[in-house]
Formats: structure tokens, sequence, C-alpha cells
């Protein structure tokens, strides 16, 4: 295969395949019409997964950057801001919580304000005012703001159906994308093993230069097709099944929690994510540790009454990834390249990042995409690791005395590299300097909220230059003293804000 990449077809309409339609049409929109062409091709017989509803900030800038108002979005997918999670019970399973916030520590690159905090497990309160601002249930920012805008850092909450739905006009009204309803029967390949062209149910094939496998679990293309293994991650992480549901709030202006909320159970954990209409509740857990049925009986005692005449949808899953995500001239995007549990909400995020690596590439000749596929899959194989060391980290450190908590405190369990991370943190904490790589998914200070928050505690007295900038940490934890009532005087409820804000829009 030779010459430029003109032709890109996306095979499935969930979130990843038309995330990734918006963002390449997006990015090589022009008047004449002269960029790659994209067409979206999806079965109406395979459902999408429906659920995926917790964004990462990056969501900030992709809509953005694909030309969505932010209030169209609010409107359309029910969407709420979300500032960050609260996990509660992670520790040791009574009361205990922690933030992760979304808003870096005050003075963050300039000094590292842990070895300073007098207890390290109030890191994330005495570095930042966005856990009293989500306690508070306040919006991110005033109605003065302008959108996409705010004094804190957040993405949202989203109707996961209402998002593909919206993206989906977008792209055939505004970008120039090429809808197609039908299903993928097979697949032409070429002499050298590319693929030429998807053989469909009801119409001719489709032919294409680049193909984005966004056909989830199912990865057609990439895992069926180009027999890419699957690389599993479930002797680290051993969560394997899901329920999920939609809980309705008792009244119409009933409070919507800023954050998700992941309740730790006996042998997994509970999301909880408020959308202006509903809840999106669920209960992600190891199969090997508990049945089906004692996983409804945990997700109906978190729920309460409410719960009485709702049904739970089980969605079952693999934990890990392809061992290549680009394979000769296909792209697997979304969950056809990996999938682990959603606790940092970390699967839309990486959509993001592909397809506008995808899309930073183009129109190149298609003698050069070998280079391109190596370096994409290097990045991705790092993010990967990476993802999975986070994700470990929130068991890792656990007290909790079930056997599921056990086995994730125990050290043979841990990948190496997080293992050696550990080590290198008993004596100074999670720095920047850790976390340097450009692929970087994740700062320092998310590693250090999750990790002070479950109780670890670095020496740092062996580390006494940590220790001098005694004034300056003085004077920003005192600064945060000060913002940290400034936002709980200034900021609106969140609730309020949004019905406030759609009606002015
Ligand atoms: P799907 O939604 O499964 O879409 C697949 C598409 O491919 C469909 O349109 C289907 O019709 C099409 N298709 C399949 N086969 C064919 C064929 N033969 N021919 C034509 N079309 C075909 N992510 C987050 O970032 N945050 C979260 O909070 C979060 N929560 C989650 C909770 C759970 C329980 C699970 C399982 C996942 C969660 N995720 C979350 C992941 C997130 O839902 C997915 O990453 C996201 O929805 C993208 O899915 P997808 O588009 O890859 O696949």
């Amino acid at each position: 295969m030779q010459g430029p990449i003109r032709d890109i077809l996306i095979v499935g309409g969930g979130t990843a395949g038309w995330l990734s339609a918006s963002i390449i049409a997006a990015h090589h929109k022009t008047e004449d019409g002269s960029g790659p062409r994209v067409t979206l091709v999806e079965s109406s017989d395979v459902p999408t997964v429906g659920v995926g509803e917790g964004t990462w900030p990056t969501m900030r800038q992709t809509l953005r950057r694909i030309g969505l108002k932010e209030h169209d979005v609010f409107r359309t997918c029910h969407a709420a801001f979300k500032q960050g999670g609260k996990f509660a019970g992670w520790q040791h399973g009574k009361d205990d919580f922690y933030y992760h916030p979304f808003t870096v520590p005050l003075g963050y690159g300039k000094i590292d304000l842990a070895p300073y905090v007098d207890d390290v497990a109030e890191f994330a309160t005495a570095s930042n005012w966005q856990q009293h601002v989500c306690e508070a249930g306040l919006a991110p920012r005033s109605l003065g703001e302008r959108e996409y805008e705010a004094q804190c850092n957040y993405a949202y909450h989203v109707d996961a159906g209402a998002l593909a739905d919206l993206l989906k006009h977008h792209c055939r009204d505004n970008l120039g994308v090429t809808h197609v309803v039908d299903t993928v029967t097979g697949v032409e390949l070429s002499d050298d093993g590319s693929i030429r062209a998807v053989k469909l149910e009801q119409r001719d094939e489709l032919a294409a230069d680049l193909f984005i496998d966004c056909t989830g679990f199912a990865s057609v293309l990439l895992g069926k097709t180009l027999d890419v293994p699957f690389l599993s991650a479930d002797k680290y992480l051993f969560n394997d099944s899901a329920l999920a549901v939609h809980v309705p709030y008792p009244t119409d202006d009933a409070p919507i929690a800023c954050h998700t909320v992941a309740t730790a159970q006996n042998a997994g954990w509970i999301w909880d994510i408020g959308l202006t209409h509903r809840r999106g509740v669920g209960h992600v857990y190891a199969s090997e540790y508990l049945s089906d049925d004692e996983a409804a009986a945990n997700l109906r005692a978190y729920i309460g009454p409410a719960a009485k005449d709702l049904e739970f949808r089980k969605i079952g899953f693999r934990s890990g990834h392809r061992a290549e995500y680009w394979c000769k001239n296909c792209v697997a995007v979304g969950m056809s390249g990996g999938f682990v549990e959603p606790l940092e909400a970390t699967a839309i995020m990486l959509i993001e990042i592909a397809a506008r690596y995808v899309a930073e590439q183009l129109p190149a000749s298609s003698d050069i995409m070998p280079i391109t596929a190596r370096r994409f899959n290097e990045q991705m194989d790092y993010r990967w690791r990476r993802i999975i060391d986070f994700l470990k980290l929130h068991y890792a450190l656990t007290e909790r005395p079930e056997p599921y908590w056990q086995a994730h405190a125990d050290p043979k369990g841990m990948p190496e590299s997080l293992r050696e991370d550990l080590a290198l943190w008993s004596h100074r904490g999670p720095i920047r300097s850790d976390f340097e790589s450009a692929a970087e998914l994740f700062p320092a200070a998310s590693y250090q909220c999750v990790a002070y928050g479950m109780g670890f505690r670095p020496d740092f007295r062996q580390q006494s230059h940590l220790l001098r900038d005694g004034d300056q940490a003085s004077r920003i934890i005192e600064r945060n003293r000060q913002l940290t009532q400034q936002m709980l005087q200034q900021l609106p409820s969140h609730r309020e804000y949004i019905n406030r804000w759609l009606a002015a829009a």
C-alpha cells in the first residue's frame, strides 16, 4: 500500500467511534473539503456498552477543539461537573475516605508540600481547596466566568448514550463525516496482510486506507482479523464484572455530587455518578470472590429504598490490553484496544489521546505508517503500564481484612514497577521527576493524593533537604486556607449553578 492516507473508515459507533470521528474530522476540517474523508460504520444489531459516564479534564479541551459549545453538552447530555474522585472505605472499610481532586496542589512545581504537612494524610486538604468544594457540593466556577473556564479544574459526568448521539449529529451536520448503518460481516485483506476493505451485511464492501477499530470488546478488526493477542492484567486487577443501574433523584432539586464517589465493598467497589436527571450507579467486582447475587445485594444496600423497582444490567469484562494497538493499517481506539476497570475514568481519556495522535499523523503517506505505528505502540504500552500501576496503587495499601483486599495488598501480586515505586517513595513520597515522560497520564500529585489518602507515610526525616523551605511551605499552606474559605463563600451550589447557567445561555 503506497500513497497518502485519504480514506479513513471507523468501525463502531460508541463513544470511541464518534469521539474518534469528531477529533479526526475537526482536526482536518477545511473550507474546500480537501482533508481526509472520514466514514463511520456502525451496526444497529450490536449495542454499545452504554456505560462510561465519568471523564477526565482532557475532555474540556477535546469538546472545545471539536467545536462544541459547553452549554450544549450540558443540555443534551444531562451533564454535570466532575472535580475528582472520592474514595470511601478503601483503607479500613470503616468511615475512612480520601479525595483525588483534579486541581493540583498550590505551589505544585515549585515546592512539594507533603513533607511539611503535620499529618500527610491531610495532604489533599492542606495543599488544595477542592476537596472542601466537593464536600460542600459546589460548582467549580461562578456565574461570572466563561464556559470551559473555572477556578477549579474539572471534567464532566455525561450520559454516555446522549454524548454519542450529540457527537454523531455534530459529525454528520458540521464535520462532513459519512455515516453508514450496517454490520461488518467479514474483512478483505491485501497481499501484505493489511486491511483492504470490510464486507457488510446489507451493501457493498467499504474500502479505506486506514481503519479505526472502535468495535468495543469484540475487537473485530485488530483482535479477530489481525489476530493481535490480548495481554491480560487480571493477576493485578481482579475485577471482571459489573452491575449497572440508573437511579432517579428523589426530587427535581436534589443535590448533584460534583465528584465521582467510589465506595469500597467486600470484593469490589461501587461507582456513583451524578448527572442532572439521574445518577449512574454500578458495582464493579471480582467473580472469584463475589457471586452476582451477592453483588446485587451490595448494590441494593448501597442505593437503599430507591433500588426497589430497579433492574441491574450485568456487564462482564476482561482487564488487559492488546500487544499492539496499531497494526498494519488498523488502529484500535477504545475498548477494542484494551480495558481496565473504570476506577479513574481512564478509558475515555485514552480514546481522546489515541484519536488525537491519529489525527495529527494524517494525511501522511502510508509507506511511513510502520514508523507511526511503532511510536504509537510504544507510547500506548507505557500508558497501559502506568494505568495498571496507578489503579493497583488504590488497592495495594489497603488494611481491609477481606480476602479480596488482602490479596490486593500482597506484594507478590503487584507489578514489579509499582513495588519499586513504593520502595522509593518510602523515603520521599512520589515526586514530579518520577512522572516526566511525554506519555504520562497522571501528575505526581495524583499519586500523592492516593498514596497519602491510603495512609502511606514516607519517612521524610531521612531527606532533610526536603524540609528546608519551611517558610515558603507555611505561606502556601496558609494561602490555601484563605483560598478554601474564599471558594466556599463564593462558589454557587452545583445544581443551582447548572440551572441558572443553562437558563441564561
Ligand atoms: P462500545 O460502546 O461497545 O461500542 C462498540 C461499537 O461497535 C457499537 O457501535 C457497535 O454497534 C459497533 N460494532 C461492534 N461490532 C460491529 C460489527 N461487526 N459491525 C459494525 N459495528 C460493530 N470509561 C470512562 O472513561 N469512564 C467511566 O466512568 C467508565 N465506566 C465504565 C463502566 C463499565 C462497567 C465499563 C464496562 C466501561 C466503562 N468505561 C468507562 C469504558 C467506556 O464505557 C468505554 O471506553 C467507552 O464507552 C467506549 O466504548 P467503545 O466505543 O470502545 O465500545
